[in-house]
């Protein structure tokens, strides 16, 4: 009776997210009094694999037909499924993702389980099984009392911070039966967002906003995000205005992150901006608006012209 913990790859490489939720599935099963298993979906060499156990997995199953190598939410959660009753486990936990949140309904359907979202710290044995979770974009807190024989906890990003030891885990190959039901949605290509960093991995965020004034600008905001070696964000507006693609836009409409550095730059922090970001861990903003609504929730302000600060902040991390 394991923990089982569905960890997502990115090129063959185990996703930041899914080591959090790795450590995170070890810990419960820690608590449980046993051993945690990762499940991996797709094509990854076995030292990677075996990576898992650096974060506390004893055990991974691999999955690796080749009908499963573009991310399907449908299939994905047979496999995870099939996994957990072969592992008899009764808590599952994934990182949360646009692919997790494609599994995860079905996947407690499939399990007959209790579900909970969001969730932001360990479980609480002393109350059952009770787990909190972050809603309404991080304005509220929910605690979830799971009560089914089988629990599924998506966990939100930045929850732990894994500790790596030198272990490493066996690898097994994993082959549940699939059929045509699973494959009712069929993913064609997977096309990868530009740039270096991946935005919803990022740990550093540099973002702008319309006080850049046009996209002939941008080279400013990444010259510093290169520096940095941090992802580009940008406000609605900008993508609206297709200043900026569209995969940069963050908040309530876009994309959610949680980096432990968001810096915004000529962003006036909108509601619907901040539903989006303010999960980061510390959030600089610069504005020349000293009234602007972001620095109420900055933890450091910049009151300044975004086209003096900018290169300054890039030369002095370049000087380091
Ligand atoms: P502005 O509000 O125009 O702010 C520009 C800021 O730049 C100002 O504070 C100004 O003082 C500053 N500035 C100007 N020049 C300079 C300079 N030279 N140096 C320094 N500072 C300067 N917005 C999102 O971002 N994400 C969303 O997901 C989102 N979803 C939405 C959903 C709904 C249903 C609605 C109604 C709105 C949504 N919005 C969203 C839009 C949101 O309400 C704001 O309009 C938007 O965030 C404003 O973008 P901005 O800060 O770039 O632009």
């Amino acid at each position: 009776m394991s923990v089982l913990i569905f960890a997502e790859l990115d090129e063959g490489k185990l996703k930041k997210s899914s080591q959090e939720a790795i450590f995170y599935g070890a810990k419960v099963a820690d608590m449980l009094g046993t051993s945690a298993t990762a499940i991996v979906i797709g094509q990854a060499d076995d030292s990677e694999l075996a990576s898992a156990g650096r974060f506390g997995a004893t055990k991974v199953l691999h999955a690796a037909d080749g009908k499963l190598n573009e991310p399907n939410g449908m299939a994905y959660s047979t496999v995870v499924a099939a996994a957990a009753q072969q592992e008899s486990s009764k808590v599952v936990v994934l990182a949360k993702s646009s692919l997790a949140d494609a599994m995860t309904a079905r996947l407690a359907g499939k399990l007959k389980a209790g579900l909970a979202a969001n969730v932001i710290e360990l479980p609480d044995l002393s109350a059952g099984f009770r787990v909190k979770s972050s809603i309404y974009t991080g304005k509220a807190f929910a605690y979830n009392d799971l009560k089914a024989d089988v629990k599924i906890l998506a966990i939100k990003k930045n929850t732990i911070t894994p500790e790596e030891t030198e272990a490493t885990a066996s690898v097994e190959t994993f082959s549940p039966a699939l059929n045509e039901s699973d494959f009712v949605i069929t993913v064609k290509k997977t096309e990868k967002a530009t740039g270096d960093v991946l935005l919803p991995e990022a740990d550093l965020v540099v973002s702008a906003g319309r006080g850049l004034k046009g996209p002939e600008n941008w080279a400013i905001v990444e010259d510093l995000a290169k520096a940095l070696g941090a992802a580009t964000a940008c406000s609605k507006p900008v993508s609206d205005l297709d200043w900026r693609p569209h995969h940069e836009h963050v908040g309530q409409t876009g994309i959610k992150v949680s980096p432990n550095l968001y810096i915004a730059a000529g962003i006036s922090g909108a509601i619907q901006h901040l539903a989006g970001v303010n999960s980061s861990k510390v959030i600089v903003v610069i504005n020349k608006d000293p009234e602007a609504p972001f620095f109420k929730s900055a933890d450091y302000g910049i009151v300044g012209d975004v086209f003096d600060v900018l290169p300054r902040l890039t030369k002095a991390v370049q000087g380091l």
